[in-house]
């Protein structure tokens, strides 16, 4: 292992022993294990030595509802595997039961993801670490009032409701193969925060993130999407991230940046279509960090766990600033490493769809929105309301690095063993698995961080007819004709 001094930084991580036992249901794609699994390897690559590891407190339902309804989060308190027979009215108000469903400690599963990023931001804002990380956290798509996408609480939006506390500009990047919707939604009408989405777009869940969505009132311009076809590599990501977070670190100047890392986007994904690699997925969190902002990386998806363990702990040293071996060290969970048990994975021979024409358009495109930006945002002084974690507690318990090893005596397996396999993640012949995680087209609700609607009903059924209106005239646009260069998606 060795070390780049000149860019050191002291990194704090949010792990919680217990995530891992936290269970989906049987043939799920979402599994917490994969965040225990992360812990391992990184633990066994000696990175805990670098950096301090906290367990991050419960987030109380009084934080929660910072962003999220207080029906919402009461619901989510009460369910229970047991008890959900009383509740199947608002298990299809808050979309609880399918995708999201019902298991045992999710609420506490909540509590911790959103413990993290909140823990996290608040240690940014008193300075006293420059990068924090919460795999646990990530939940981009969770709603107001509404679970979706395997998401129940958005611990983003939460963190950078902390955030905001301190810093007047927040950077938000999303690196998931999805469109972090919930997390552009809440701040969809605000120039505080800018949201950045680099996703695929065209029948994909959760059908949100067209390029001609940019923001609203005093938010237009501040969302920001980049759609994508399916095949997207390393090569072609660089090419159109590098220089669309160039421009928007220019001409927003944030003064924090929050990165989430969702490994779906690597290749071989279990319900991903692009083609990254680790190295690709870890030059977003290299690039990024070179800004030296106060910098929050969170997970998010990723369902072919063994690579997302691989990535999240290549990008844990790339915060680090420390070179780790691509031979992976023994591990708990060394056999899900198979047949090479090296740390970094291959491409596949799949097409990328997006040409490099396509993604000029897109890029140009996306400058021509930032040039509408003012070039630096005035600055408002206001009070800074009290930090989500009081000073003596911090909320949060230092763990001993070295009380860490081993930890498969503190994971109690309440589990089957084979759910934690990654087997069914290829089915037969590599297939995937597109049961009900598919896109659903949702009209746009123009929320603020208040939640009010900016649209009403009828704004948005005018805004699904005229949508329907431009595809059947034929109307040709320059946008028209970047969704045409690539051709359908499947
Ligand atoms: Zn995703």
């Amino acid at each position: 292992m060795t070390t780049q001094p000149h860019s050191r930084k002291r990194v704090c991580y949010y792990y919680d022993s217990d995530i891992g036992n936290y269970y989906y249901g049987q043939g799920h794609p979402m599994k917490p294990h994969r965040i225990r699994m992360t812990h391992n390897l990184l633990l066994n690559y000696g990175l805990y030595r670098k950096m301090e590891i906290y367990r991050p407190h419960k987030a109380t339902a009084e934080e929660m509802t910072k962003f999220h309804s207080d029906d919402y989060i009461r619901f989510l308190r009460s369910i229970r595997p047991d008890n959900m027979s009383e509740y199947n009215k608002q298990m299809q108000r808050f979309n609880v039961g399918e995708d999201c469903p019902v298991f045992d400690g999710l609420y506490e599963f909540c509590q911790l993801s959103a413990g993290g990023s909140v823990a996290a931001a608040v240690k940014l804002n008193k300075q006293a670490s420059e990068i924090c990380i919460n795999w646990g956290g990530g939940l981009h798509h969770a709603k107001k009032s509404e679970a979706s996408g395997f998401c129940y609480v958005n611990d983003i939006v939460l963190g950078i409701l902390e955030l905001l506390k301190y810093h007047q500009r927040v950077l938000y990047i999303d690196i998931d193969v999805h469109h972090g919707d919930g997390v552009e939604e809440a701040f969809y009408t605000t120039d505080r925060v800018m949201t950045v989405s680099f996703h695929k777009y065209g029948e994909y869940f959760p059908g949100t993130g067209d390029l001609r969505d940019i923001g609203a009132g005093k938010g237009k311009y501040y969302a920001v999407n980049i759609p994508l076809r399916d095949g997207m590599d390393d090569e072609s990501y660089e090419k159109i991230f590098v220089p669309i977070i160039s421009k928007v670190m220019e001409t927003f100047q944030p003064s924090a940046v929050v990165l989430q890392c969702g490994a779906d986007s690597l290749t071989g994904d279990r319900l991903g279509c692009f083609n990254l690699t680790v190295r690709g997925h870890g030059k977003c969190v290299e690039f990024v960090k070179k800004y030296n902002l106060p910098f929050m990386m969170v997970g998010g998806g990723g369902y072919t766990i063994r690579n997302v363990s691989r990535a999240w702990t290549y990008e844990t040293s790339v915060a680090l600033g420390v070179e780790i071996a691509n031979e992976l060290p023994y591990n708990d969970y060394f056999e899900y490493f198979g047949p090479d048990f090296k740390l970094h994975i291959s491409p596949s021979n799949m097409a990328n769809q997006n040409t490099p024409e396509y993604l000029d358009k897109i890029k140009t495109r996306l400058f021509e929105n930032l040039r509408m930006l003012p070039h630096a945002p005035g600055v408002q002084v206001q009070a800074i309301p009290e930090d989500a974690i009081n000073e003596e507690s911090d909320g949060e318990d230092k763990v001993d690095k070295d009380d860490r090893l081993p930890q498969k005596d503190l994971d109690k397996r309440i589990v089957p063993e084979n759910e934690f396999s990654d087997s069914e993640d290829e089915g037969e012949g590599g297939r995937r698995d597109n049961r009900t995680y598919k896109g659903r087209k949702r009209p746009r609700l123009e929320k603020g961080i208040d939640g009010k609607d900016a649209a009403g009903d009828d704004k948005i059924k005018e805004e699904l007819k005229s949508e329907k209106d431009e595809k059947e005239d034929g109307k040709s646009s320059t946008i028209d004709d970047l969704k045409k260069d690539t051709g359908p998606t499947p």
